[in-house]
């Protein structure tokens, strides 16, 4: 898969003008709904305010850079994908929070008061989900290279589900529950050859990544005999298969691609029942909903993405005469990606007659990796006043060692900005203070909760001498 073709990357071809930019907006000082938390609003002065709170005053007391993170947008969003399923078991929530968008103590518990389950896929996820008492039934544990030190971890803390990955992996949770006497509930990790991002998706029959069991194959059936060896062993089997996962990629607009991977997926499910009579009882999609980034984005949203996934499945397992098995998905950005702003200064303003004009901000690919890594697509306004200036084409970059520190790489700003200013850039609540990084020894910035016109350090800015800390000399 080349660069460019990454999902949140580039915008549509048809809605970009001949110089490869969008026409700016009507209005820059506007907020579109679609893009912007669901508190953000602009006060009389024409300030950004979030949660109730202007962000003049929180850049003032906190700092920039800054995320900020729309408490009240997040719990709606997690709410709406659970209201979303109708009814179902508290005890096994069929919507997962894919913790590595970003998760943090407060996070993880805004996830459990709202009755979602999460999932890790590290022993530092796991560590920050227990630390923050998360219940440990409604964890998934992922990932391609689990140690057997994370798995004994995750087993000893009650875990609810492991996702499995490998052979080495069965075997090593297998021995490490009959060591303590314990059964895990475990589906396999199915790869159903279908790659999707936006709204496009390919459907081929090998899978070229280091992910889960090709169905291709039978691979993927080897691993359910494999797992179902575990069944039979002794008073307490170590290992007990209650589904299939499957996830297909990230920042999808349509259910097109997850009509394939139930195709295939629940095709398995008919081969399990006929060569083992065992009927599983769970489907789990997996995540990659997505979200605007931009005005040009059109997520479906929670309802009828459900509603199509629930219809898909059912028709499915009609066909093969299996009930319909409880399904789970597992948003990360969908939940956390629009709740999240980025807030920086603006240091230097350089114009380049005829091209653009670049906006050195205070951060960078330290806080926001995504447009360098992924050529993604990001918003951005004048956060601290309006203005009614002609619209500059401007590049907004941050203060790294390196040219492709973009943070977004086509913004319409007011021709008027100058340093001093504050810019917001939308969208950045998922994968941006996860994927953050010390490069030129930035500083990470805090991740501050904002509700009802107070905010709450969530994550605390870093220090030098937390650099210093892990620097022995
Ligand atoms: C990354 C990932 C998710 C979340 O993806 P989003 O695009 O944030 O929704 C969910 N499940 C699995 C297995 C993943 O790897």
């Amino acid at each position: 898969m080349s660069r460019a073709a990454h999902p949140a990357g580039p915008r549509y071809a048809d809605v970009l003008t001949a110089g490869g930019v969008s026409a700016p907006p009507a209005d820059l000082n506007a907020l579109d709904p679609k893009v912007w938390p669901i508190t953000a609003a602009r006060d009389e002065e024409g300030q950004l305010t979030l949660g109730g709170l202007g962000v003049a005053e929180l850049a003032r007391r906190q700092g920039t850079p800054a995320y900020v993170l729309d408490e009240a947008d997040w719990r709606r969003r997690a709410r709406t994908w659970l209201a979303a399923f109708g009814s179902y078991d508290p005890q096994e929530p069929p919507v997962h929070y894919a913790g590595k968008s970003f998760l943090s103590k407060a996070v993880a518990r805004w996830a459990a008061e709202e009755g979602l389950g999460l999932d890790v896929c590290s022993g530092g996820e796991l560590a920050v989900a227990l630390a923050a008492a998360f219940p440990a039934h409604r964890i998934t544990f992922h990932g391609n290279n689990k140690t057997v030190a994370e798995l004994g971890r995750a087993l000893d803390a009650g875990v609810g589900r492991f996702v499995l990955d490998s052979h080495e992996e069965i075997d090593r949770l297998a021995a490490a529950a009959i060591e303590r006497e314990t059964t895990a509930a475990v589906m396999v990790r199915v790869t159903v050859g279908v790659e999707a991002h936006t709204h496009e998706f390919i459907a081929t029959a090998h899978e070229d990544q280091k992910f889960g069991f090709s169905l291709a194959g039978g691979e993927a059936a080897e691993a359910v005999r494999h797992v179902l060896k575990f069944r039979a062993g002794g008073k307490t089997p170590p290992l007990e298969l209650v589904g299939l996962h499957s996830h297909i990629g990230s920042q999808i607009f349509d259910t097109a691609g997850f009509e394939t991977a139930a195709h295939r997926a629940v095709g398995l499910l008919a081969a399990i029942r006929d060569e083992h009579g065992l009927v599983l009882p769970e489907l789990d999609l997996g995540g990659g909903l997505g979200i605007a980034y931009t005005s040009e984005d059109d997520p479906q949203d929670a309802f009828s993405i459900v509603a199509a996934l629930k219809a898909i499945v059912a028709r499915e397992c009609f066909g093969y005469s299996l009930p319909t098995p409880q399904i789970t998905v597992e948003p990360g950005r969908a939940i956390s990606g629009p709740p999240g702003v980025t807030l920086y200064e603006v240091g230097t303003v350089k114009p380049l007659e005829g091209l653009r004009t670049y906006v050195s901000v205070d951060g960078g690919m330290s806080d926001n990796i995504r447009t360098a890594l992924y050529d993604a697509a990001y918003t951005c306004v004048l956060a601290s006043r309006t203005s009614e200036a002609e619209p500059m084409l401007a590049r907004v970059v941050g203060k790294h060692c390196e040219a492709g520190d973009i943070v977004v790489k086509d913004a319409w700003l007011p021709a008027d900005v100058r340093p001093g200013d504050l810019l917001a850039v939308a969208a950045t609540g998922a994968y941006c203070r996860s994927m953050s990084s010390n490069y030129n020894h930035a500083l990470r910035p805090p991740v501050l909760a904002v509700l009802d016109g107070a905010e709450r350090v969530l994550v605390r800015r870093e220090t030098e001498d937390d650099l210093l800390a892990l620097d022995l000399g």
